[in-house]
């Protein structure tokens, strides 16, 4: 099961990283606890080349909570 979910239900699995069309392999699962006070969480998906730089992004941040491979 995905995080990831789409209004429309069609929303083609791709790499969260901005200009990057690739098939997303991971999900990232972070959080603001500036914006999301409610608890609510984002969910970002990185293809294998950007995943590291996602990681890095969130974590240096600490919103990261939690890295999941794709089926
Ligand atoms: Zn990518």
């Amino acid at each position: 099961m995905s995080l990831f979910s789409d209004p429309n239900g069609v929303a083609p699995v791709k790499c969260s990283r901005a200009g990057c069309g690739e098939p997303a392999h991971f999900e990232l699962v972070w959080r603001n606890p500036k914006i999301h006070t409610d608890g609510r969480t984002k969910t970002w998906l990185a293809c294998g080349e950007h995943r590291e730089f996602l990681v890095d992004y969130l974590s240096s941040r600490g919103f990261l909570l939690e890295t999941k491979a794709m089926e």
